[in-house]
């Protein structure tokens, strides 16, 4: 048997792009990065790469011919530049997702516009919206968020009776952002859903997610919370997953509250941190099915079939790499990245144990 889609296009050549790389190759199937940086860690392991920016029309044309289907791995790829190359041809998930997940206010419109519950939020284009907004909420704290373009805590900023409103505003440096309620949420936690090009859907078991400095620090799944929250947290990413037409994996991410309210926070149009743990512990990993949606493939298995914790390792967190070496349950991943730098996410490691032992 041939398959049909044998090279794989991917814009960004991050971790997620390299991952996704490896997971393809297992399928035979081929992948062509693009990205602007040389040496990027997808790069070093895909089977050709094309250096350039993502606004070059030449070379997204030469990417577009050389693959049967396109992907990206980060959200900040240009909307112009998959609506360029889907003139020539497929690119999954379509411009749509990418659209709502890029903005802040479109991504809170479209998640309350079909049912689904956020914080509270507000637009923001000036110091004044800030002071109007907290006056209506009658409350002096809020979070502030760069419309675009954040992401691990970056372009925000928590705003309260210690700074003035232009302060606040001009310290984020844009010219849009959404003001958002505070959550004093319990825990947090992460739904990945993949739909392939039929409309199949299947949803990973639950992981919960523990931050610090605002960078994911650890997933433990599948989590050990209520049932009750585990099937209304799948059924929200099943419904976003249905109504934009996924093609692909995306991951919404929750704020669970301490009466059991369930608020989305984001939504990440790809595979996300929060799923490693799904290379060691589940049939299909989340870089396999996303693979597996966008080439056309059917859909594997996401059932666990082991507990995993899977820890990040930021910056100098790689000198932990001897410890975890002796450790026998510990899988570890590293990126490829010469330089490790304070908040870079330089690996992970997904330690494993018996999924009968979890509860
Ligand atoms: P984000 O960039 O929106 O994913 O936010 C990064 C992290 O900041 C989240 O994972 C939360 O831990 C925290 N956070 C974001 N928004 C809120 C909020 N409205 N209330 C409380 N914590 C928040």
């Amino acid at each position: 048997m041939k398959l049909k889609i044998q090279i794989l296009g991917i814009l960004g050549g991050g971790q997620l792009g390299r991952m996704s790389a490896l997971a393809a190759a297992r399928l035979g199937i081929n992948t062509i990065i693009l990205c602007p940086e040389k040496d990027c860690p997808a790069s070093l392991i895909s089977t050709d790469f094309i250096q350039a920016d993502y606004e070059d029309e030449t070379a997204l044309k030469k990417l577009a011919d050389q693959c049967d289907v396109i992907t990206y791995e980060f959200e900040n790829i240009p909307l112009k530049t998959i609506e360029f190359i889907q003139k020539h041809k497929p690119v999954y998930p379509d411009h749509r997702l990418l659209e709502v997940s890029q903005n802040r206010l479109k991504e809170k419109q479209f998640l309350n516009d079909i049912g689904i519950q956020t914080a509270p939020w507000a637009p923001c284009y000036s110091e004044n919206d800030i002071k109007v907004t907290l006056e209506q909420w009658q409350t002096p704290k809020c979070i502030i968020k760069t419309a675009r373009f954040g992401y691990d805590g970056k372009g925000q900023l928590l705003h309260d009776n210690n700074s003035s409103y232009l302060e606040s505003w001009t310290s984020l440096q844009t010219d849009e952002a959404v003001i958002e309620g505070i959550i004093d949420f319990d825990y947090e936690i992460s739904v990945i859903v993949a739909r392939d090009v039929k409309g199949t859907i299947k949803t990973y078991p639950i992981g919960i997610n523990e931050h610090k400095n605002h960078i994911l620090w650890k997933t433990t799944a599948p989590a050990n919370i209520p049932s009750k929250i585990q099937s209304s947290a799948s059924k929200l990413a099943h419904l976003v997953a249905e109504k934009i037409e996924l093609v692909g994996v995306l991951t919404l991410e929750l704020f669970i509250t301490k009466e059991g309210n369930i608020l989305a926070n984001e939504i990440a149009p790809r595979t996300h941190n929060s799923g490693h743990w799904t290379i060691e512990a589940c049939h299909a990993s989340q870089f396999e099915n996303h693979v597996r949606a966008v080439c056309g493939l059917p859909l594997g298995s996401t059932d666990a079939f082991a507990k995993a914790e899977m820890i990040n390792l930021v910056g100098d967190d790689i000198s932990d790499i001897p410890s975890y070496l002796e450790q026998d349950n510990a899988h570890i991943h590293l990126y490829g990245k010469t330089e490790s730098r304070e908040g870079r996410k330089m690996g992970h490691v997904t330690l494993i144990s018996n999924l009968d032992n979890a509860h």
